[in-house]
């Protein structure tokens, strides 16, 4: 199919944020002409980002700080997905009880959500849930052995293994913490961001529009084009961040459309929308 084609049907766009809209404190060129042809259009959009350590609303300011025009609803975290994931799992009466191992960012966004969020593991706890904790200690460990331990459903927010900073350096995310847990308890958890299926359900209910119409914009083959491909969305890929073209040709996973950045897919965009 022509891209042309593929673009005309899609009418809700997901962006990822780090190495496809910006890249560290720079934005890429293009990235906020591309949102803003999507609204003149009346194309809904959502950046989506597998980063539990901060919460939307950080997202969300530190968006509209690089000149992004969006509002709350055009963010979507790893932990908003967790909390609604909670809700819909959760068949109790009373409200989820979860232990965090994780940031007050995300704890805040799952009381935010009614998710009622403990400290200690003395209680009776309905969830386990792990995200990407800078503030993580030896201690929240021991508790979260102990709950899986004892059976407390293991839920995390994203599988990445590193979390990329500028000048080529990474940090040990969410993913790395669940091998430690793992290795200690032979328990795997159930992810629900990126690449998960649990992620792509939710948004879909949430807007209200199929896969086929859904474009995912990434830059990394395993999360952002695997997701795309197992969920049938539309898989777009950006040459601006972690991927090479010698990546893809060597991978099982190949995106529909390829770009070498946001701003050429923008370019496209702007003649499929003027057409
Ligand atoms: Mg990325």
């Amino acid at each position: 199919m022509k891209n042309s084609n593929i673009l005309k049907n899609i009418d809700l766009f997901l962006l990822d944020l780090d190495g496809t809209v910006y890249l560290g404190k720079r934005v890429f060129e293009g990235a906020r002409e591309f949102i803003k042809l999507l609204k003149e259009n009346q194309k809904d959009f959502l950046f989506l980002t597998n980063n539990s350590s901060k919460s939307s609303e950080e997202y969300y300011s530190k968006l509209l700080n690089m000149g992004f025009e969006i509002t709350k609803e055009n963010v979507f975290t790893s932990g908003q997905a967790m909390g609604i994931y909670i809700k819909t799992i959760h068949k109790k009466e009373k409200p989820p009880r979860v232990y965090v191992v994780g940031t007050s960012s995300l704890k805040r966004e799952l009381k935010s959500m009614g998710i009622f969020v403990v400290d200690s593991p003395n209680y009776n706890i309905d969830y386990l849930v792990v995200g990407f904790d800078i503030s993580l200690t030896y201690k929240k460990l021991l508790d979260a052995c102990e709950l899986i331990r004892r059976g407390v459903p293991f839920l995390a927010t994203n599988p990445d293994l590193v979390c990329p900073l500028d000048g080529g350096r990474y940090i040990p995310d969410c993913g790395s913490i669940c091998i430690m847990l793992e290795n200690a308890t032979k328990k795997k958890p159930v992810f629900v961001g990126k690449p998960s299926s649990i992620m792509v359900d939710i948004i879909s209910n949430l807007k209200k529009v199929e896969k086929s119409r859904i474009a995912m914009i990434g830059d990394r083959l395993y999360t952002d084009i695997k997701m795309a491909k197992d969920s049938g969305m539309v898989a777009v890929l950006v040459l601006s961040g972690e991927t090479r073209m010698e990546d893809v040709e060597v991978s099982p996973l190949k995106p529909n459309l390829i770009y070498g950045s946001i701003k050429d897919m923008y370019e496209e965009l702007k003649l499929v929308f003027g057409g």
